[in-house]
């Protein structure tokens, strides 16, 4: 077992690794989205607003948000090219395009207004960016008062989650998912120790079934 699965990891993002992504997202992880969008939902409580999803990928977080919640509309966010063309494949499909519009960019330097978004979601994604402070200071820029972040990784629960770990081994033997690795027991000193230095208090790290996920609030 390897530690340390919340360390970042650097792959390339390109084409292939978006069409992947898609594939994975529209079968193996299909049931997972709408699960977390309710954990995130029942977590943070909020339900209507403007929603952001970072490091969006084919957009299938975004699209369990706008299905969820008829009130909210919804900004997919990526820095891949591969992934927003096919993200926005994916939401014409869906007929969501008035509720959800993509936008391009890198969670380290985002190009949105400052408290701006009342939800910010991430899945899967923040275990690949370079320095997370840069990203969380950033993050907590463009959260408006009385918002929340559910930002992490994870399959939504414990049944999901071996659902998913056995389907992957059949459609792809190497993967190496943080799913299958221990949890990090450093990992919550050391989100502890960073909004110690971004001088930020309220915030949660929740490391269970659901997954490992980051509730950042901002007091209304
Ligand atoms: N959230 C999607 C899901 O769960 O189906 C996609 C997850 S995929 C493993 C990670 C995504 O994060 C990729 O689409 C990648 O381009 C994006 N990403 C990684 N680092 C990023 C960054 N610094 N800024 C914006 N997007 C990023």
């Amino acid at each position: 077992m390897t530690k340390n699965w919340t360390r970042t990891r650097k792959p390339t993002f390109n084409k292939d690794s978006a069409l992947h992504m898609d594939n994975i997202a529209k079968t193996v992880f299909k049931p997972i989205y709408p699960v977390i969008v309710s954990n995130a939902l029942e977590i943070t409580g909020i339900c209507r607003g403007k929603c952001l999803d970072l490091g969006t990928g084919p957009a299938m977080m975004a699209m369990a948000v706008a299905r969820a919640l008829p009130e909210m509309s919804v900004t997919a966010f990526d820095f891949s090219e591969g992934a927003q063309e096919i993200a926005e494949a994916n939401i014409c499909e869906a007929k969501l395009e008035k509720r959800i519009s993509t936008a391009f960019g890198d969670v380290h330097d985002m190009p949105f207004e400052d408290q701006s978004f009342d939800l910010i979601i991430s899945r899967g994604s923040m275990f690949f960016w370079d320095d997370l402070k840069t990203a969380f200071a950033e993050i907590i820029r463009i959260l408006a008062p009385g918002g929340a972040t559910y930002i992490g990784g994870g399959f939504g629960s414990l049944a999901l989650r071996e659902q998913v770990i056995k389907d992957m081994a059949k459609v792809d033997p190497n993967w190496n998912c943080y799913a299958k690795k221990e949890g990090d027991t450093e990992a919550h000193r050391r989100f502890d120790l960073m909004f110690e230095q971004l001088d930020w208090e309220t915030y949660q790290v929740i490391d269970d079934d659901t997954g490992f996920w980051v509730m950042v609030t901002r007091p209304a």
